[in-house]
């Protein structure tokens, strides 16, 4: 009775979403865990925050549709 493991409750992988893996928790491999990390310094994750330029308030003017002229 020495040898029991401490068990995490499994989740699923956040990529791919089969079950984790205890070595890469909470994905269910390395590979899924690399990707994850891949997105965030590609800056695919944006943190909200007031960072809207002036070009997207200019899109948004651009696209009413019931403004006329
Ligand atoms: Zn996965």
């Amino acid at each position: 009775m020495a040898d029991i493991e401490p068990l995490r409750p499994k989740v699923k992988c956040p990529e791919c979403k089969r079950e984790s893996a205890r070595q890469t928790y909470p994905f269910c491999s390395v590979r899924c865990k690399e990707v994850d990390l891949n997105r965030w310094l590609s800056g695919e994750y944006v943190i909200p925050g007031p960072q809207i330029s002036d070009e997207d308030d200019y899109e948004n003017v651009e696209y009413r549709p019931d403004v006329k002229d």
